[in-house]
């Protein structure tokens, strides 16, 4: 008999009070009685709405059918059949806009807590399981993969298991892309993703990190090397900056800099000596999930006062609804309808406020939103010691401009059809890097996709 609860189970969460003091994980995991409970919500519906939401397919009725009955295992191997990252899509996917949008709980009441269910799935797994994973026959094929987030690990664990010898180059000295640089460690544990990380090694996966492909070695030169095709998953990591007065002053981060020295270079921890500002108040300038992160993280780092400063009202922010909640919960202030016009600074070029003028919203633009418009000589100031700068990024121009025959759009994402080809024979593209910055599932789904297409061009090259 199912669960009628219009309301999910709750998840367990650290008090607000006492994880602003901490980098720990906020949200704390259901237990096993906690994810019966909750997997006894699902209709199991015959249309199966919420499959079609996800990206890649995950059989979700299925592996909650699973839970329900306290066979986490045979959950997990539903799950793992077509995601290779579950602990981190349980975290991080956008499950509201995606699989959970679709779920039919969700017309009368909440929907069911899928997301959840996945995590705590992997969660058990990983705690559980004793078995490593059986490695693949290699089929005597080499592929590259360039950039090691989610989109590159999809496509690199996806032709592992189909007996592909693959490559993974990363920039970085560890891998996972935006997982590990980016969402800081209260929201993904870098040990989760490391996990992930280790299980396609197991598989076979090559992992070379502090390698730079258009430095280190060229994409001709990956083919030169004896691959057959090249994945690139190199993400969008270039920042935008207003071009605004006062940007140079010393106080001023990008979002990338800023949460780069705090979770890949660890500057939270004292066993580790990575310059970070010790701010006692903080703009944050944007409304997306980069901004709530930088926000949440200056306040771990000891910020009396942090501001979120974003032209539009909260109805258009685009951060997850959960992080604004998360946000407002640890004192994060919300200051909408605001555009900052120029950041002040001290006589020894520190920054000493931001000043911005009141917004109001006029009719939707072309994105649907509505537009903010400048309500003159309402001009004020904030006062803080440092800025971050959270307002979009944009793909790395470095392997177009060394790669012959790689088309990109005017914003510099690579061009790929719906194969994931890239207007270069052999060389095939996925995630921000094509889509400019998304989301951690689409660029999953493009893993995967491409994974397919190399495949299929791989077989058709050596027949032909
Ligand atoms: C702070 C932050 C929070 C976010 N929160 C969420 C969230 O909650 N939910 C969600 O769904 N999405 C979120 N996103 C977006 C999501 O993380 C990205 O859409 C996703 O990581 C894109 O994956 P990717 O594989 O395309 O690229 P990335 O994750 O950016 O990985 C690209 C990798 O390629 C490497 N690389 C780049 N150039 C080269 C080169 N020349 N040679 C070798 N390696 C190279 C980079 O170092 C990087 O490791 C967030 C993003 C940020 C920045």
């Amino acid at each position: 008999m199912a669960n009628l609860s219009l309301t999910k189970v709750p998840m367990p969460e650290q008090k607000p009070e006492e994880r602003i003091t901490n980098f720990d994980e906020v949200a704390l995991g259901y237990t096993v009685e906690q994810a019966k409970e909750e997997a006894t919500r699902c209709l199991n519906c015959k249309n199966h709405p919420c499959v079609s939401g996800c990206p890649v397919n995950v059989r979700i009725p299925e592996f909650i059918a699973k839970v329900a009955a306290g066979e986490f295992e045979e959950a997990y191997k539903i799950i793992a059949s077509t995601n290779c990252l579950p602990a981190v899509c349980g975290r991080v996917c956008t499950q509201e806009s995606q699989c959970e949008s679709k779920c039919v709980r969700g017309a009368k009441g909440e929907s069911v807590g899928i997301g959840r269910l996945e995590r705590f799935v992997a969660d058990y797994h990983m705690a559980n399981a004793a078995e490593a994973p059986v490695v693949p026959e290699k089929n005597g094929h080499r592929v590259a993969v360039v950039g090691s987030g989610p989109s590159g690990l999809t496509c690199a664990g996806d032709l592992a298991r189909l007996g592909y010898s693959v490559t993974v180059f990363e920039a970085f000295h560890k891998a996972g892309g935006v997982l590990v640089y980016g969402i800081p460690e209260f929201r993904l544990p870098k040990a989760i993703v490391q996990k992930e990380v280790d299980n396609l090694e197991a598989l076979g996966v090559e992992m070379r990190t502090n390698f730079v492909i258009g430095k280190t070695l060229t994409v001709d030169e990956l083919f030169a090397e004896g691959y057959e095709a090249i994945f690139i998953g190199s993400g969008a990591g270039l920042p935008s900056f207003m071009g605004i007065e006062g940007e140079s002053l010393i106080g001023v981060y990008s979002a990338n800099e800023y949460l780069t020295r705090v979770n890949l270079m660890k500057a939270y921890s004292k066993e580790y000596d990575t310059p970070i500002r010790q701010s006692k108040a903080v703009a944050v300038v944007g409304g997306g999930n980069v901004a709530m992160d930088s926000a949440r993280t200056a306040k771990r780092l000891g910020a009396e006062k942090v501001y979120i400063v974003y032209r539009r009202s909260e109805e258009e922010m685009p951060a997850r609804a959960e992080e604004v909640h998360h946000a407002k919960e640890e004192g994060i202030e919300f200051m909408c309808l605001n555009n900052p016009t120029r950041i002040l600074g001290t006589e020894g070029g520190e920054v000493r406020a931001i000043e911005v003028l009141s917004m109001e919203l006029g009719e939707p633009d072309a994105s649907g939103r509505r537009k903010p418009i400048a309500i003159s000589g309402s001009e004020h100031e904030i006062e803080v010691d440092t800025v971050i700068m959270a307002i979009g990024t944009s793909p790395n121009p470095l392997i177009r401009s060394t790669t012959e025959g790689l088309d990109a759009t005017s914003r510099g994402c690579l061009i790929a059809d719906e194969t994931m080809a890239t207007t270069r024979p052999g060389v095939y593209a996925g995630g921000d890097a094509v889509t400019g910055a998304a989301t951690v599932i689409l660029a999953m789904g493009a893993g995967k996709k491409a994974a397919v297409s190399i495949d299929k061009y791989i077989k058709e090259k050596n027949e032909g």
